[in-house]
């Protein structure tokens, strides 16, 4: 496995489950984040576009999307576990497009499925530090509270972060499901979309991923 897009909703794990593949396959987990975060940082042209337009809290276009993607791919070699790009249709075909002219392909598109009553669990379970960012879910056995002693640093607070309540889960979910089901729904037709039952403890979803992953490659041959 060299080239691999993780595909779900908010809460669905997809971090947790990028961090374990990255293990695992020793491939670099990117995140549209962090490709943008080198770009500005090296202050190149496309850097500075997308820096304008998220000064203006802005979302950035397909285009620059793309162009940023393509040229960390560029500078990084055709390596990667995607995480959170293609987000739109739009920008799943150029990436297609863009390996194509590599005479390279994804390996495997892996789609987490979670139930949105799951997901509306987790969001608002879920707890963060003031100190370390890390993130917990709470458990009351174990003193996992808002205001509790953050359990991973020294001096931090648990607290729930204002974009973790019900609303604005549905929000990010309707958004997600606006745009990016129609993602999964292109890599689908192309054979390329895995589905994983996303609903269970990391190691759990983490072992279903591994068992499966093999289908992918059959698709491919
Ligand atoms: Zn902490």
């Amino acid at each position: 496995m060299q080239r691999i897009v993780l595909l779900g909703p908010p809460a669905s794990g997809k971090g947790t489950q990028a961090a374990r593949l990255s293990d695992h396959f020793d491939l670099e987990s990117v995140s549209t984040g962090a490709v943008l975060r080198e770009q500005i940082a090296q202050g190149t042209d496309l850097g500075q576009t997308a820096e304008s337009h998220l000064d203006r809290g802005e979302l950035l276009p397909d285009e620059l999307m793309n162009d940023l993607v393509a040229s960390w791919i560029k500078d990084n070699g055709p390596r990667f576990i995607f995480d959170g790009y293609p987000r739109t249709e739009p920008q799943a075909v150029a990436l297609v497009e863009l390996l194509k002219q590599e005479s390279l392909g994804l390996d495997c598109v892996i789609g987490l499925k979670v139930p949105k009553s799951v997901l509306r669990e987790r969001v608002t379970a879920r707890l963060s530090c003031t100190k370390c960012n890390h993130v917990f879910q709470i458990d009351e056995d174990e003193g996992v509270t808002p205001g509790a002693d953050c359990p991973d640093c020294n001096g931090g607070t648990l607290y729930r972060r204002d974009d973790d309540n019900s609303e604005t889960f549905e929000l990010r979910l309707e958004e997600y499901a606006r745009k990016t089901q129609a993602v999964e729904d292109y890599y689908a037709r192309l054979g390329q979309l895995l589905a994983i039952d996303g609903d269970g403890t990391p190691d759990e979803v983490f072992s279903r991923i591994l068992k499966q992953l093999s289908q992918c490659a059959t698709n491919n041959e």
